[in-house]
């Protein structure tokens, strides 16, 4: 490689960055918006203020917690009875939360639902709806999708064209989601090693455009050691209601894996 090559590749790096800084001047309040911790997913390895601690050194303004639940990898005991249950389950995000209290990182709930190893991200409802619309656990995706509706939250499929050992199979619902998770950092992030496939979310980024759904992106993070995935916004936003609401009502906003940054269409933008 030459001197002027190494220089191209200096300045082209250089332009990156810039651009960057302009994208993150525009939109900067970023979320992560799936993120798992060791208290409520079986495999996640580090606690919920562990990850608060590395999320606000990172930069983000807020995180929605998103554990795997009952029908997924829990890290809880599916025998306890139900009220307990949602109580443990909740226990990663409340760590979470009175860190972030602490050093400023505001802290959400959600959760992931799985099916079989088809999962969705539930935003928008809370624990005591957890404890007080016990058939959600036999709940069919269609039933999902209308009792988080029903209570103002949003469904949106979480990596719809992931393969692995847990997915048996690629199975779509575009008429019981909301949107779908354009962009996930595990797909498309280098530091993801186990997941890492950037075509699963071009092909996400395309089924939502068939279907005309909302697009959001986040980072399936189960660790410290973080790759920046998520949502940005123009503002800051005061709770995961209101995210959803954004989301939902039309906002601008912005979607990043933690390397490349695209419009909520999905479009490359940085
Ligand atoms: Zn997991
Ligand atoms: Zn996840």
């Amino acid at each position: 490689m030459s001197w002027t090559h190494n220089l191209i590749s200096f300045f082209m790096a250089e332009d990156e960055q810039n651009m960057h800084d302009g994208i993150r001047k525009e939109y900067p309040y970023l979320y992560e918006t799936h993120l798992h911790t060791s208290q409520g997913s079986a495999c996640a390895h580090n606690t919920g203020a562990q990850m608060a601690r590395a999320c606000r050194e990172y930069g983000y303004t807020g995180i929605i917690v998103t554990e795997h639940n009952w029908n997924g990898n829990t890290a809880v005991d599916r025998n306890l009875p139900w009220e307990e249950w949602v109580d443990q389950f909740s226990r990663g995000y409340e760590d979470a939360k009175a860190e972030g209290e602490r050093i400023g990182l505001d802290v959400f709930f959600g959760y992931e639902a799985g099916y079989q190893g088809t999962e969705f991200l539930i935003y928008g409802v809370d624990r005591d709806w957890l404890k007080q619309t016990p058939q959600i656990q036999e709940a069919t995706v269609e039933e999902q999708y209308k009792l988080v509706h029903e209570a103002g939250g949003m469904v949106i499929h979480a990596h719809p064209f992931r393969q692995a050992a847990y997915i048996p199979e690629t199975r779509l619902y575009p008429e019981w989601v909301d949107g779908v998770e354009g962009v996930n950092a595990a797909h498309s992030n280098p530091k993801s090693i186990e997941h890492y496939h950037p075509d699963y979310d071009e092909k996400a980024i395309a089924y939502a455009h068939e279907h005309g759904l909302l697009m959001t992106a986040g980072s399936d993070i189960h660790v410290t050691d973080l790759w920046g995935g998520g949502v940005a916004f123009r503002r800051k936003l005061s709770s995961c209601e209101d995210y959803v609401q954004a989301v939902l009502g039309g906002e601008d906003y912005v979607l990043t894996d933690g390397k490349n940054w695209y419009d909520k269409e999905g479009r490359r933008i940085g």
